[in-house]
């Protein structure tokens, strides 16, 4: 029988009510004649009693910088006792089912606490689970070293363990489910006008992921792709059919551009020769930030100054390197890269000037752009973001 895995995000097994829809949904997938294996995040998010940003608070900031094993094993209670929750709400449907960590399910990983990689999967105890005709139903976001200790893979990181477990077992197929009908052409948190995008390629999802759509963590759509095993975005509040992603270029829609995300808590840093012209080091700054392994982006390089953003959580490293290299600088707080993305915008002349004409029209400052085959982006401030992604999506009708 055929094996398809449903990861349920926080927001699916938050409540009583929520969870009876995902058990439903399970129910479902077995009357289908597949065989299900689930993925369960914490229930909830930040307040809520079980929520991993609730774990986190638990621990003095201090100890959770300098104790990343100690913090790992503390935050992955939040899907274990989701999953065995889950259970329970299975067991009422007569569903037989068993709950298991992530080390119990066979995740081995390497000892990065807190943002661990993937070394394999020992999938005999699923195999043996599933064919006693058995539910397993694993919690996300989590697995062991080698030597046996817990370890997390990074935020969002159950939409990673999804894919490994459904690529381990070479499921048919992998459905995230979550709370909105798939992706849409823009958060709809931002532009609730946005459309639900029915098919996409693995590429186009991991620059949607990649720049700031959070509904899948780019790491999982990387891992689904090389296994070609397609991966499903859907609801568990509703019956939408979901955004379906495999290797399909071709699609009906003759949208140039698919859809819009942000990166928020971008910094906008200048720096000009004029500030340094007797710093040698100004020279090798790019250099300089790469040995640091501080990340920059829109990197651009003119003869008397260098443009570049990095992030927000980057700018105490950032300035610490700066300072012991003396090299002077400006910045821009407070910044969003908007990211305008359409896999179909090569080579069709004139989707820059429409983006700058939409923005202008509504006096939004363009800070920084650049382009690549498939993605504009634009760096304006914070202030103006939502107003920015709003202007840009009825641009170009995608609403
Ligand atoms: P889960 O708890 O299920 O993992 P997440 O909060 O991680 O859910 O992801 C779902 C959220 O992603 C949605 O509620 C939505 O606000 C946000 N989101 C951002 N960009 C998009 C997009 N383009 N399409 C759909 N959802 C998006
Ligand atoms: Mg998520």
């Amino acid at each position: 029988m055929e094996i398809l895995v449903q990861k349920f995000g926080g927001t699916s097994v938050s409540s009583a009510e929520r969870r009876k829809l995902v058990a439903n949904k399970i129910l479902m997938a077995k009357q289908k004649g597949y065989n299900p294996v689930i993925v369960v995040s914490a229930m909830g998010r930040k307040g809520e009693p079980y929520a991993t940003d609730t774990l986190l608070s638990l621990l003095e900031d201090k100890f959770k910088e300098q104790n990343l094993l100690s913090t790992d094993l503390l935050i992955s209670c939040g899907e274990v006792i989701s999953a065995v929750i889950m259970c329970n709400e299975l067991t009422k449907l007569g569903i037989n089912c068993i709950p298991l960590t992530g080390g119990q399910a066979g995740v081995i990983t390497d000892d990065k606490f807190s943002s661990a990689n993937l070394i394999k999967v020992n999938t005999d105890r699923l195999h043996s689970i599933i064919s006693q005709g058995k539910v397993p139903v694993i919690a996300g976001f989590q697995g062991i070293t080698e030597d046996g200790y817990v370890t997390t893979l990074g935020r969002g990181g159950s939409d990673v363990s999804a894919s490994i477990i459904g690529v381990a077992l070479n499921a048919t197929s992998i459905e995230i489910y979550t709370d909105v009908d798939g992706i849409m052409t823009a958060d709809p948190r931002i532009v609730p006008k946005a459309s639900l995008i029915k098919e996409m390629s693995y590429s186009e999802v991991f620059q949607f992921a990649d720049q700031g759509a959070k509904v899948i963590h780019p790491r999982a759509v990387e891992l689904a792709m090389k296994a070609n095993i397609p991966l499903v975005i859907k609801n568990t509040m509703s019956n939408s059919i979901g955004t379906v992603i495999n290797n399909e270029e071709e699609y009906t829609s003759s949208n140039i551009i698919t859809g819009i995300t942000h990166l928020a808590d971008r910094i906008q840093i200048t720096v000009s020769l004029n500030d340094n012209s007797q710093n040698s080091n100004y020279y090798s700054l790019l250099n300089i930030l790469a040995n640091n392994e501080i990340s920059i982006d829109l990197i651009n390089v003119f003869p008397s100054q260098k443009i570049f953003t990095i992030d927000k959580g980057d700018l105490q490293s950032f300035n610490l390197v700066m300072n012991s290299f003396e090299i002077k600088y400006i910045c821009i707080k407070d910044c969003s890269k908007i990211a305008i993305i359409g896999s179909r915008m090569r080579g069709i002349p004139g989707v820059m000037a429409k983006i700058l004409n939409s923005l202008s029209k509504e006096n939004i400052e363009i800070l920084q752009t650049a382009d690549s085959h498939n993605t504009i982006w634009c760096l304006v401030r914070s202030e103006n973001t939502e107003k920015a992604i709003n202007a840009l999506h009825k641009e170009f009708n995608l609403g």
